[in-house]
């Protein structure tokens, strides 16, 4: 694109000037140039008409050849120019000629600034040749120096018309090549030397015989036909080959690029126009791009003006535009103009039209193919639901914004809590309004921030430390209250609960993709912590390393059956006889070690392996359970289960199908469930409990007292058992207010029919106390540590035997 950028106001007074300019010039050197002319004896008195008619008559014809390339345009005024030079007074030839060039603009009914500047260009020729001649000093003798005068003029005319006209092309919008200016001037100058001799060689012929006027009238219209019917055909292939190229390059065009403003500068150039508009459809509204020579402008319209007149297709005004609709595989997508044909010959027509229509139905294509390349970028960077930028570009915005502030960026990474309670209690839609709500929270809370949804119930914000202060824990803390709190969702009243860690950079790392991992770390880290915030630090980095390895590992063990079960018994407080078997998930990896269930079980949560995890021990237990039925022992065996197995409705079935195929009383079965899966998700547990215990399946709230609940709570639950946390009786003997919490569990539990149990008991005064307290049964490496099924059944088979024998139980 040309660096010439004037507004089009600017563009046209600079025409008008260069008009007034030649005008007055070509007045003045004719002025100058008839005091030096001597007319000689001349042979004939031309009349002034036969001249015009010879000018005019060049003008309709004008003679196009091809010069690198590009279509060059001449006429074959020449010849009445330098037989006007000898034959006519120089100011009533320059009339004629200014009054031909008139008469050939008003016929075509060109704008008034190109009819001006065609008059006034054929004044200054006239002038200019006048002036040449006469400087020649000769007077209107037939002989060599008047043969070279006429000569010189006609070249040197032409070359100024030239010049003028590439420095209005180059103002008006239509850049001539620079490239081969040299050879471009040089085949000029030829070619004008050749029919300029023309010219001389007619005025030298008229002198010998005036009537031979009449052959040289049929030599230029032969010449004219013949170039005539040359132009049309070298004009077609010119525009060819410029449209195959235009067509070759092509690639999608979307308006946001600015790539495709360069496109459209290049079809306004191949329409040959002034002025160009496109107007695209986008979804339901228009948007508007126009260009000039230079400059370019965007906008909305409502509709564009000529949307109704091009219903049957694309049109030419006599008004000196054209439009046409851009008809993509579908449906309209947009509408093509172009306004104000280049050039001083002629308004747009028929011909430009057929070309209009071609280059739209390319361009239309090509629209098409921009709008569908953004859609599938939308698609791959953004998340369709929250239209918030997905995991990856919320990483690239990131990037951007450290390079915008290398300073310092506060990164804050949140899962919503309660996203799958929501999802699975009042299903998917519930959960996408949830997200919906945390999305414009965010939006709302922090405009200009970058926020993108990162994940299922996973959000990231990011905003330059200087707005949030350079505490991540602060602006985490501000996410929370800002975010957190009731939600009316589909009807339905819930709570938003939030789990933020967060991040510094440059500190905690300097790009996006490694700034968030890191503040999602901490978020899994602020999940155990009440939400946090939790800010990231070092030491994160290898637990996560470490957490990663063991999940991958995990996942392989449960489908190689590498998790085996270990079994704890309970006693009874005051017989001392076995009440039960705890089944404990047990873990030993090649590389990784003895791996405890406290590290291995969340990681199976946060993983979505519980399923598996609790059908092996569950199935292993069972078994072991009806292996020592066999040898005559009946020791009922209790499962830990987890919230999200509990919930799964399909739970109820494999536990009904497991008993079956083992063929195992269901009252053999204990669940042990925390306390804060009853209490969150209090109404589906409690119809899922009532369900296993319909099966004969006996429920235990494990960990009692460690949670949310209260002792009333207690009296809603489909529960058989309480088990009262090792908290509590670690320091029994020496806190007053462990065993106020025992003794008041005890009579609740036993108001409401449950049996209480207590675990972790390791010494024999706690075990004393616990009997006193009213506890009826006990679990602790006191009595036993857990151990593998067979050790279990001779541990069984050796306390039956001593029991039977003194009748104490020994520890
Ligand atoms: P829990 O259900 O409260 O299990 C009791 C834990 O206390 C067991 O740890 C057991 O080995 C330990 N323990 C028993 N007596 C004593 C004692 O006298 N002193 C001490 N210091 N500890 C004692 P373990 O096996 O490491 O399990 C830890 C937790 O992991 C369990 O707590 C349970 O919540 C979970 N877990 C274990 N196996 C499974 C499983 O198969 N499924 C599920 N969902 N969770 C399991
Ligand atoms: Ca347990
Ligand atoms: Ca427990």
């Amino acid at each position: 694109m040309s660096s010439l950028a004037q507004p089009q106001g600017v563009r046209r007074l600079a025409v008008c000037a260069i008009s007034v300019a030649l005008a007055f010039s070509g007045v003045a050197l004719v002025g100058v140039a008839a005091q030096h002319y001597s007319p000689g004896a001349l042979p004939l008195q031309l009349p002034w008409w036969v001249l015009l008619l010879a000018y005019f008559a060049a003008l309709q014809r004008p003679i196009v050849y091809e010069l690198n390339q590009h279509a060059r345009i001449t006429t074959l005024t020449q010849l009445p120019l330098a037989i006007g030079l000898v034959f006519l007074d120089p100011h009533l030839h320059l009339l004629v000629s200014a009054l031909a060039a008139f008469l050939y603009v008003a016929l075509r009914r060109l704008p008034l600034i190109k009819a001006c500047y065609n008059v006034s260009l054929a004044m200054a020729e006239v002038g200019l040749a006048s002036a040449v001649v006469s400087l020649f000093g000769a007077g209107l003798e037939p002989g060599a120096r008047l043969w070279l005068a006429l000569l010189t003029a006609c070249v040197v005319v032409d070359v100024m018309t030239n010049l003028v006209i590439r420095l209005v092309l180059n103002l008006v919008g239509a850049p001539q090549q620079g490239k081969h200016l040299g050879v471009t001037v040089a085949t000029e100058v030829a070619t004008s030397a050749v029919f300029s001799s023309l010219g001389v060689l007619a005025v030298a012929t008229i002198w010998t015989d005036a009537a031979i006027i009449v052959v040289i009238a049929a030599l230029g219209s032969g010449l004219a036909l013949a170039f005539g019917q040359h132009r049309r055909v070298a004009q077609q292939v010119l525009q060819q080959s410029q449209l195959q190229q235009f067509m070759k390059g092509l690639g999608p065009v979307d308006l946001d690029d600015p790539a495709s403003l360069e496109v459209l500068e290049h079809v306004r150039v191949l329409l040959y126009a002034e002025r160009l508009e496109l107007a695209v459809l986008t979804d339901d509204s228009w948007r508007r791009v126009s260009t000039s020579q230079g400059t370019a402008s965007l906008g909305e319209v409502a509709v564009p003006p000529l949307a109704l007149e091009l219903l049957d297709g694309a049109v030419v005004s006599p008004d000196d535009y054209m439009s046409t609709p851009l008809v993509g595989s579908l449906d309209l997508v947009g509408i093509l103009t172009v306004r104000d044909r280049l050039g001083n010959v002629r308004k747009f027509g028929m011909r430009d039209l057929r070309l209009l229509e071609v280059v739209a139905a390319e361009l239309a294509k090509a629209l098409e193919r921009g709008q569908l390349q953004r859609a599938l970028q939308l698609a791959a960077t953004t998340d369709p639901l929250t239209n918030l930028p997905n995991l990856n570009e919320t990483s690239r915005l990131l990037d951007e914004l450290l390079a915008q502030h290398p300073s310092g960026v506060v990164v804050a990474a949140m899962a919503v809590d309660s996203f799958r309670e929501v999802n699975d209690t009042l299903g998917h839609q519930v959960g996408d309004e949830l997200l919906c709500e945390v999305a414009r929270r965010l939006l709302g809370g922090y405009p200009g921030a970058c926020v993108g949804r990162i994940g299922g119930g996973r959000f990231a914000v990011a905003l330059p430390s200087s707005l949030t202060g350079s505490d991540p824990g602060l602006f985490g803390l501000r996410i929370r209250s800002e975010v957190e709190g009731g939600a009316q969702l589909s009807a339905v009243g819930t709570h938003i609960r939030l789990s933020v860690g967060c991040v510094r950079a440059p500190d905690h790392g300097t790009d996006g993709a490694t700034l968030i991992r890191r503040a999602e770390t901490a978020m899994y880290s602020a999940r155990h912590s009440n939400g946090g915030p939790v800010t990231w630090e070092p030491a994160y980095e290898i637990e996560g390393q470490r957490r990663l390895a063991v999940v991958m590992a995990l996942r392989e063990a449960l489908s190689s059956g590498a998790i085996g079960v270990a079994f704890q018994p309970k006693v009874s407080a005051h017989s001392g006889e076995v009440t039960g078997v705890e089944a404990l998930a047990r873990w030993t990896h090649p590389a990784l070690g003895a791996v405890t269930p406290a590290e291995f079980v969340p990681l199976a949560e946060a993983a979505g392996l519980m399923g598996p995890l609790t059908t092996t021990v569950l199935s292993q237990a069972l078994t072991a359970c009806h292996g020592w039925q066999r040898r005559g022992g009946r020791i009922g065996v209790a499962v830990n289960v987890s919230a999200d197995t509990i919930l799964d409705p399909s739970f109820v079935t494999e536990v009904a199908a497991l008993l079956a195929s083992i063929n195992l009383a269901p009252d053999l079965l204990t669940l042990e469930l925390t306390e804060g899966v009853v209490v969150h998700d209090a109404e589906l547990a409690v119809t899922r409990m009532t369900e296993m215990r319909a099966l004969g399946v006996k429920i235990s709230v494990d960990d009692f007292g460690t949670g949310y609940s209260s002792l009333t709570y207690l009296k809603g639950l489909p529960v058989d058992e309480v088990k009262i946390d090792k908290g509590f009786v670690d320091d029994l003997t020496t806190d007053a207010a462990d065993r106020a919490v025992v003794r008041a569990v005890v009579e609740i539990a036993h108001a409401l029919g449950l049996r209480v149990v207590a675990e972790g008991v390791e010494h024999h005064d706690q075990d004393v106390l616990l009997a006193q307290l009213g506890v009826d049964e006990v679990q602790g490496y006191l009595h036993a540590k857990p151990m593998p099924a067979f050790d279990m059944g001779q541990w069984l088979r050796r306390r039956e035997e001593t029991s039977r024998r003194q009748e104490i139980p020994q520890c």
